[in-house]
């Protein structure tokens, strides 16, 4: 006999999955993870070179994330969309 009581303490953040929460975001070369889905992908030029990006889906929690690929910005890389 167990109270059920499924209280859990909401996070403040968005409440990402695991590997979601994980991805080190705004660093160049962070990896992903292996649920997210690929969406669409554009390029953009930034005066100092080209820049493309790529949207990802998380198939686990539904997070939209962005990735930046831009050789000279170091900190070019996952950034959050939504959730
Ligand atoms: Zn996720």
């Amino acid at each position: 006999m167990t109270p059920s009581t499924p209280s859990a303490p909401k996070p403040a953040a968005p409440d990402l999955c695991e590997p979601c929460a994980g991805i080190q975001r705004h660093w160049r070369k962070a990896p992903g993870h292996a649920e997210l889905v690929q969406g669409t992908h554009s390029r953009e030029d930034r005066g100092n070179g080209q820049a493309s990006f790529t949207r990802y889906r998380c198939d686990r929690c539904g997070a939209a994330w962005e990735y930046e690929n831009n050789k000279s910005n170091q900190h070019a890389g996952w950034a959050l969309l939504e959730h």
